[in-house]
């Protein structure tokens, strides 16, 4: 009586350390997938590699079947959850990275976040960074700008030119005004 007890309560201590090593595991998984937006190929292999682990804890303590079900369930959940968001287009906006501002040509990309980022100023012929005259003075005034592939010469950008341009973005953005942009690629 005294025995049975005892590999019972063992039982139950396995069943709950199982549990929470399992959904330890599943709840990285998930939070890898969402955060790091990783592609579906690369979640299934976690996946697959946590079920691996499962299935070696199965065979080395007898789990009992509705856990095995249970996590079975929560993997289809799981792999139906990170399908569905790969599906789920981006917003139209994200194609919006290129545009003309004042005298100059701008490209861009979007942080996870939607946060604009790497704004630099490109050549219009033929859409090479630019480099600038003089990198160490900035306030030299015969400073500008010229394209290291074709020599076309550009006046050069303040700080304060590439923060009122991010202003610009978010407003044509926010206002559906990068739709009619001719650099706008849907
Ligand atoms: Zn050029």
């Amino acid at each position: 009586m005294k025995n049975r007890k005892l590999a019972s309560s063992r039982i139950k201590r396995v069943i709950i350390w199982f549990s929470s090593v399992m959904l330890t595991s599943l709840l990285s998984v998930l939070i890898t997938a969402f955060v790091e937006k990783i592609n579906l190929f690369v979640a299934l292999l976690l996946v697959l590699k946590w079920i691996s682990t499962a299935v070696l804890f199965v065979l080395t303590f007898r789990i009992p079947v509705w856990i095995i079900i249970s996590v079975v369930f929560l993997v289809f959940i799981l792999v139906k959850l990170i399908a569905t968001r790969k599906k789920k287009p981006d917003e139209p906006w994200k194609q919006y990275k290129m545009d003309c501002f004042k005298k100059w040509l701008f490209e861009w990309k979007y942080s996870i976040r939607g946060g604009i980022i790497g704004l630099e100023a490109i050549c219009k012929k033929c859409k090479c960074l630019l480099s600038s005259s003089n990198e160490r003075h900035y306030h030299d005034p015969n400073r500008h700008l010229y394209c290291p592939n074709c020599d076309s010469k550009y006046d050069s950008i303040s700080n304060k030119m590439l923060s009122d341009v991010k202003k610009i973005i978010i407003n044509r953005i926010e206002s559906g005004e990068y739709k009619s942009s001719p650099y706008f690629k849907k």
